[in-house]
């Protein structure tokens, strides 16, 4: 009976010493289309091939705003947020890769055996759905938690509106510590989908023809690439005159007010001496918006969708018979720990000075913070803890 007592205690404190939850502050989404509200809660210690990061800065993504709105199904209540930057605090079993003290973007899970993850396209990994959006662990299990209940954590293997996150190893992309680490988050999402979507997928060669539909932080980080690239012309189109002037400013060699040209195609034709573009991207979601972006097509030219998905898009069926390619993408099919580390690089070399379209906000003002992003007042809002 003794023993039985006390190996009942030493069970028990042995549990309580490999388990060191940690308390954190998270904005948490209680009601779909709700505030968020800041609370405290407790997140567990690292598991096997995850690690414990002290959140120092996260972006606010259009898919955390959509997601919060009832777009993408997602138990409540959750902590949202998937472009965070941090310092590695603590790593669980097996973690070779990272130490405590590391600096890291966290970006997009992906599971890293299935075919598009062997072929080094983890942005159409078979799980990728699940481990973004069930907001629990891939085995299940919840990392958050308030007073013993569960709270939906692990939003795109992270969940980053948050003082501290849990991510695994393949989510978390190790960076120098000279950068800036509050201005880094944005990399692992909306920064990489826009860029990518030119130097992943479009590929293209020097001089070959872009227009840019939407100019937010996916369109520019585009134009940003583009010019990388060395295409030309780069053609932005946008509502807003403060977005146009920072597209000439980044790259754009041409801008098209959607407010004042009721015809962005035949506008597209008359720039480029009426053959239309090479490449075309759409990052509205606006079913209008995507045809505009492929009847801007020259012939054998590619459309790319960037913009949320969900919505049924209708194209001429004649315009595709000329060779004519319409694609999506998602987070511009990257493979982060590769393609971010050659985002820093331009950045370092003055070529993707993607820190000019960042706002800071402290984490209580996360809901002003979004209102801006809403309203087009600001390009990307970061929260910093
Ligand atoms: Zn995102
Ligand atoms: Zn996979």
């Amino acid at each position: 009976m003794y023993s039985q007592l006390v190996y009942i205690l030493k069970a028990s404190n042995a549990k309580r010493k490999c388990s060191m939850p940690v308390s954190i502050q998270a904005q948490v989404l209680r009601e779909l289309s709700a505030p968020y509200t800041l609370e405290s809660l407790q997140l567990d210690d690292p598991q096997a091939g995850e690690v414990l990061v002290r959140v120092v800065a996260t972006g606010i993504c259009h898919t955390d705003i959509k997601v919060s709105q009832g777009y993408a199904e997602v138990p409540l209540p959750v902590v949202l947020g998937h472009e965070g930057a941090g310092i590695v605090e603590r790593v669980g079993a097996g973690v070779t890769e990272l130490a405590p003290g590391d600096h890291v973007i966290m970006t997009f899970p992906s599971c890293g055996h299935c075919q598009p993850c062997s072929s080094n396209h983890p942005a159409y990994c078979d799980g990728g759905q699940s481990l973004s959006f069930a907001c629990q662990r891939a085995e299940g299990s919840s990392s958050l938690s308030l007073d013993d209940n569960p709270v939906h954590g692990s939003f795109f293997a992270q969940s980053s509106f948050a003082s501290y996150a849990l991510a695994t190893v393949r989510n978390t992309v190790k960076v120098d510590k000279d950068l800036p680490l509050e201005n880094l988050g944005p990399l692992g999402c909306g920064f990489q989908t826009g860029a990518g979507a030119v130097l992943n997928v479009m590929q293209p060669s020097s001089e070959q023809s872009l227009a840019v539909f939407g100019a937010g932080n996916v369109g520019l980080s585009a134009i940003m690439a583009a010019k990388i690239a060395g295409m030309d012309p780069i053609i932005a189109l946008d509502i807003q005159k403060s977005r146009m002037n920072i597209a000439l400013e980044l790259g754009a060699s041409q801008v098209i007010n959607l407010n004042q040209e009721n015809d962005p195609v035949a506008a597209i034709h008359t720039l480029t001496g009426g053959k239309g573009v090479n490449y075309s991207l759409d990052t509205t979601n606006q079913p209008v918006v995507v045809r505009h972006a492929f009847e801007s097509l020259a012939s054998r030219g590619t459309c790319i969708h960037s913009g949320g998905g969900g919505k049924d898009l209708s194209f001429p069926g004649s315009h595709l018979l000329q060779g004519r390619t319409v694609t999506g993408v998602l987070q511009g099919d990257s493979d982060p720990g590769v393609f971010i580390p050659q985002l820093l690089e331009y950045y370092r070399q003055g070529k993707f000075p993607f820190d000019r379209l960042l706002s800071f906000y402290p984490l209580s003002e996360i809901n002003n913070a979004i209102t801006d992003m809403e309203s087009g007042r600001v390009i990307k809002p970061v929260i910093t803890m």
